[in-house]
């Protein structure tokens, strides 16, 4: 691991805190998501640079920079950090570089990163989970783009003329809520103290709540890193998109509703939110584990192994280099 991480730090010119959280992080990382998801951890990691905001630095001139682009990136002042995935076509080919950007000039104060605070230590893992479980998943499906991160999918759709744009992405709601889970657990394995949920607290409760049921957990966990829609096979249409919609009430709300302090609408939107964690939480106290779990989730795991073999190659192909890549269809 040792090896690997020096390796990183080479490669992005990491400092050398950075790279001793990595390596303390990432044994815990592939504790957490399982063996078998090891290449994809270390694939991630490698092929995507953590990058601290500097003091001077205008998030959108480095960002354009970086990725090459001129675009406006709207950033909300409660955003602290981001992942992102830039998709462009070149030469016929989907190509995606990704970036984890942790801002650190909040209201015109920088702050440097502080690797003993929880909190901030907590938001950094959010994006590398991100950044995990969107590892490898571009796919062309009837002439669009499709790239996804955990249960999160994102179209894009591609002209010559207008290049690549963002068609729309489904289920944001569900997937930061298991999010944020998932980084105060993995928090919690390297710290060994009790970690709260940061970033989106009453969603997270849900699905704290939702994830007891552990088969619930086991295939969502299999559709996360596999990108596909097998918890939604497993639950059922009809359950699922309950799910998926009153997640999204839980977490998109929390978006930027909160910049116009109207009384009467933050009251609306409270009580929109109690509506949906009642949802959600009847949902799971009424919830019956399938009996055929094991054999559904077996018949994953028999397609699972050639996703990751697949990754696997796609990996070995790409090993020092910066952009994943596969082809479009016209
Ligand atoms: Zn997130």
């Amino acid at each position: 691991m040792e090896e690997y991480v020096a390796r990183l730090k080479n490669k992005f010119g990491y400092s050398d805190e950075l790279s001793n959280f990595l390596d303390q992080l990432i044994p815990n990382l592939i504790k957490y998501y399982g063996e078998e998801y090891k290449d994809i951890i270390l694939s991630a990691l490698s092929n995507c640079e953590i990058h601290f905001q500097d003091k001077e630095e205008d998030p959108k001139t480095f960002l354009n920079s970086y990725f090459d682009s001129n675009k406006d990136w709207e950033m909300s002042i409660f955003v602290g950090a981001f992942y992102s995935n830039e998709i462009k076509v070149k030469d016929n080919q989907v190509v995606a570089k990704p970036i984890i950007y942790i801002k650190r000039v909040n209201l015109g104060i920088y702050k440097p990163f502080d690797f003993n605070d929880d909190r901030q230590v907590n938001i950094l893992i959010h994006e590398i989970c991100h950044l995990i479980k969107g590892y490898g998943k571009i796919k062309i499906e009837n002439g669009k783009i499709i790239d996804s991160t955990g249960l999160i999918r994102k179209t894009y759709s591609y002209s010559q003329e207008t290049g690549v744009g963002e068609e729309n992405r489904d289920m944001v709601g569900i997937e930061e809520a298991l999010n944020v889970v998932e980084s105060a657990q993995i928090l919690e394995m390297i710290t060994g103290r009790k970690q709260e949920v940061v970033g989106y607290e009453a969603a997270g409760y849900s699905a704290t709540r939702l994830l007891q049921h552990s088969d619930i957990a086991k295939v969502i966990r299999i559709s996360q890193l596999r990108g596909d829609d097998s918890w939604i096979q497993y639950l059922g249409k009809e359950q699922s998109k309950k799910l998926i919609e009153n997640f999204d009430v839980l977490v998109c709300t929390m978006y930027g509703s909160l910049e116009d302090f109207d009384k009467e609408k933050i009251e609306a939107l409270y009580q929109k939110i109690g509506l949906a964690q009642d949802v959600i939480d009847d949902f799971v106290d009424n919830y019956c584990s399938k009996e055929d779990v094991e054999a559904f989730i077996q018949s994953l795991a028999a397609a699972d192994k050639k996703t990751i073999e697949i990754i696997q190659q796609m990996s070995a192909v790409n090993q020092n280099c910066e952009e994943v890549s596969s082809s479009i269809m016209r």
